[in-house]
């Protein structure tokens, strides 16, 4: 067994592993560094649809070069179920919720040429690693790898956690825990070719019944040039049927794709996993370990989004590591705390409306404008608010109503 000494190991090469390491090389401290991810090749096979605002890649410094957009996201079409056929709710530039939509990513470019910086600024990258363990001995961690040449372990001043939503090592030092099975929603997702079934730049969301307390999604996609979608669903382990049997992912998709016959397609390649939509503490480090991404739980509860937080949290890990102070990540990540806290009290509103009143709202989010250049993705938060009580839909009154209230404001 060998043991070698680095400043800095990055565990998870997913976009908030990235993240933090082309951030840390872009200050001049990629030298020393050591990423390491379980996957043969930067985000290769993907895990994620990879739907985001451009408004989050322009503000954090990770602009997408064209290779590495797989569509343009110019609207949003909204259905829930029940509603009648011709019904048309789209949300599109002018509107508040979209000036500038954004893209749908081709995961491995995007993370192959932020890869590749981080490299080019010194970081060492270790593929098909497996980081088994860490712990702390003295004042530095070791932390035990898998690697294709059997078992290591290196030593480390710094642990920065990017290994997603099942990442043992921040669970090990007690910064985040097992959720409960209504904040944890199964993904499951195909991908086939756009043969016309549905618009190339346009993202539709399905709502209600076809995805109790989750949704079905259509993203537009391409594969080598081809234009293809991404058609998944997500709904929370803790769904049942009327006798408390818990129903599988699998089972509503079938029936979606049975009321899409358009989008039930032999799939080029299905895709899968768990999508934390719980809360973040507040807290994300313990020591020099610091926890980021969906392993520090700072998916968006509402809409399961996940990637800017992560990359953020990548950008936020990095300036903590250069001020040699681990609460720094905290201060810098605070607003995205606040928010994804916040959005989980909307959570539960959201899931304690009927089919009547979803509609409603998302009648509401279509309406909504605000005033030229005063939009972020997190603004239109407040008018929806305004929105819907202009409508007669008390938020406060759903929660007491459907029992949320104190899952709603508890911890
Ligand atoms: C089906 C689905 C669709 C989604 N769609 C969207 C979307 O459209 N937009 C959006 O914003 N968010 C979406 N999300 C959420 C988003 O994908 C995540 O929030 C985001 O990927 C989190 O990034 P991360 O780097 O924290 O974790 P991940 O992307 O999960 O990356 C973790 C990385 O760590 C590696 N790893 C894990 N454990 C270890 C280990 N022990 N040793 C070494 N390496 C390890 C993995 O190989 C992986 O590369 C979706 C999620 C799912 C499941």
């Amino acid at each position: 067994m060998s043991q070698q000494v680095f400043s800095h190991v990055i565990v998870g090469g997913g976009y908030a592993g990235i993240a933090a390491a082309v951030s840390l090389a872009r200050i001049g401290r990629g030298y020393g560094t050591l990423l390491v991810d379980r996957r043969g090749r930067a985000g290769y096979p993907p895990t994620s649809t990879s739907g985001i605002a451009s408004y989050w890649l322009d503000r954090l410094g990770f602009p997408a070069s064209p290779d590495a957009i797989a569509a343009p996201i110019r609207s949003f079409r909204l259905v829930v179920h029940g509603d009648p056929p011709e019904k048309l709710r789209l949300l599109q530039p002018g509107t508040s919720l979209a000036p500038n939509l954004g893209y749908v990513l081709q995961e491995h470019s995007f993370l192959g040429r932020l890869e590749r910086e981080a490299i080019d600024g010194g970081v060492e990258v270790w593929h098909g690693t497996h980081a088994e363990s860490a712990r702390k001995i003295g004042d530095v961690y070791e932390v035990s790898l898998r690697t294709p040449n059997g078992l290591t372990t290196v030593i480390t001043n710094w642990v920065l956690d990017a290994g997603g939503y099942d990442s043992r090592i921040s669970r090990r030092f007690g910064i985040t825990r097992e959720l409960p099975d209504e904040d944890r929603h199964n993904g499951l997702e195909i991908s086939i070719p756009n043969t016309g079934q549905h618009p190339v730049d346009q993202v539709t969301l399905y709502l209600g019944s076809w995805a109790p307390s989750g949704y079905a999604w259509v993203f537009p996609s391409s594969e080598e040039g081809k234009p293809y979608l991404r058609v998944g669903i997500g709904t929370p382990l803790s769904v049942r049927d009327p006798r408390g049997v818990p129903v599988a992912v699998s089972k509503y998709f079938k029936k979606f794709l049975g009321d899409f016959p358009e989008f039930n397609r032999p799939a080029h390649h299905r895709m899968g996993g768990v999508i934390p939509t719980y809360r973040p503490n507040r807290k994300l480090h313990r020591g020099r370990v610091l926890s980021l991404g969906d392993a520090s739980r700072l998916t968006d509860p509402l809409t399961g989004g996940g990637i800017h937080q992560a990359l953020a949290s990548g950008v936020a890990a990095a300036k903590a590591v250069e001020a040699s102070n681990p609460s720094a990540y905290e201060k810098e990540l605070k607003v995205f705390i606040h928010e994804m806290r916040t959005r989980y009290v909307w959570k539960q509103v959201l899931l304690g409306m009927t089919e009547d009143e979803v509609r409603l709202t998302m009648d509401a989010l279509v309406e909504m404008r605000l005033p030229e250049g005063k939009f972020s993705p997190y603004t239109m938060r407040r008018e929806a608010l305004r929105h819907l009580r202009a409508r007669g839909l008390r938020p406060l009154k759903v929660l007491w109503r459907s029992g949320r209230f104190w899952r709603a404001i508890a911890g």
